[in-house]
């Protein structure tokens, strides 16, 4: 088997609750969506999160250069073409829009395999299908407190057990009150996570301490600059809550320094930011050897094939952005998620959706 193209595509996707976070502020999803295919006529698909319409014409770019490089390759052999494509990108930086695409790639490669020897791509990792709770992540941005309150309660009803909510407000006064009217909202038994996307500098986290114990704030999730590793220590050796983090973090190397330095207890990778499956599994197992809490950021159609494998795992991210682009999309049922039993991700594209969708 060969592979023969690298088909890209680009999706602006609406969301039912528009993104407001520190660093956004979209009421729709922009995804490159890709197409690997082979001379066997199995293909493979991915995605990424290409946040606007020049970052995807970046990524679709750095694609084409990919092609040119994986064409005539076995798509089995995806130790082999990950380094490859590790070596091909270590100039143009192995960090940002390269990294998205090599991980595309990547995620596609293992759906191939998986058709291939029709088997979900857990089993591939030696994992077993399985049901994972999750916790909503869709909803809860940068909203008044009386919306929040009224999406928590809504999400409770529909079964979840625990839900992110996201801080960062202009005045800490407007956080603390957002806080506590969810906590009110969904009473004692359900877990609140909270994620600051980067938008604090480490005082403001500290100063947010008490109010976060006070409602039992499960996670402060990126309170700071992702990269500033030293500053997520502090807080993690200083802070009685959780500091949890990783998703804007690039390649595997990071994710060894962060815990060498015991800069969080949780840890959410982004498979779009870590070279795909193929870097996660190296992570997986970084995180195994620490005795470390992770999850995987976003991706839940990917995640739920990984999460069988994960030792020490937190709840499933629940974010069903992506779902519009496929045909039987990914459900959560009274908040939890089951692995598809079907060979590779298990998930083909919605054609007449996505045509409704493409914009490049
Ligand atoms: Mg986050």
């Amino acid at each position: 088997m060969k592979i023969t193209a690298l088909n890209h595509r680009v999706v602006s996707v609406p969301v039912q609750y528009p993104v407001i976070s520190s660093v956004r502020h979209n009421s729709q999803i922009v995804f490159v969506i890709l197409d690997v295919l082979t001379s066997e006529g199995i293909s493979g698909i991915s995605y990424a999160q290409a946040f606007n319409i020049h970052g995807a014409k970046a990524i679709k770019s750095c694609l084409n250069y990919l092609e040119g490089i994986v064409i005539g390759e076995d798509p089995r052999d995806i130790e082999k073409i990950w380094r490859k494509n590790w070596e091909t990108m270590k100039l143009l930086g192995l960090q940002g829009l390269p990294m998205f695409a090599l991980s595309m790639v990547d995620i596609a490669l293992w759906d191939i395999f998986g058709k291939s020897v029709n088997l979900p791509v857990c089993r591939l990792l030696r994992g077993t299908p399985g049901a994972f709770d999750s916790y909503q992540s869709d909803g809860l941005w940068l909203v008044s407190a009386l919306e929040a309150a009224k999406q928590a309660e809504e999400f409770a009803i529909m079964g979840f057990s625990s839900m992110k909510m996201r801080l960062g407000r202009k005045y800490m006064k407007e956080d603390i009150q957002v806080v506590a009217e969810i906590r009110k909202a969904v009473g004692e038994n359900v877990e609140i996570l909270a994620d600051v996307n980067q938008g604090w500098i480490a005082e403001q986290a500290m100063n947010m301490e008490k109010h976060l114990l006070a409602a039992g704030i499960g996670w402060l999730e990126e309170p700071i600059e992702a990269e500033n590793m030293e500053g997520h220590s502090r807080l993690s050796d200083k802070m009685q809550v959780r500091i949890a983090t990783g998703e804007n973090l690039y390649g595997v190397r990071p994710f060894q320094h962060f815990l060498q330095m015991n800069a969080a207890s949780v840890y959410t990778p982004d498979l779009q930011r870590i070279g795909g499956i193929t870097g996660w599994i190296r992570i997986n197992s970084l995180m195994e050897q620490y005795h470390i809490l992770s999850g995987i950021h976003l991706f839940p159609e990917f995640a739920v094939h990984l999460f069988p494998i994960i030792k020490y795992p937190v709840k499933l991210e629940w974010m069903g952005w992506a779902g519009a682009l496929f045909k039987e999309p990914l459900k959560c049922e009274e908040g939890v998620v089951k692995t598809p039993d079907r060979p590779g991700f298990g998930f083909a594209w919605d054609e007449e959706r996505i045509a409704q969708y493409q914009i490049e």
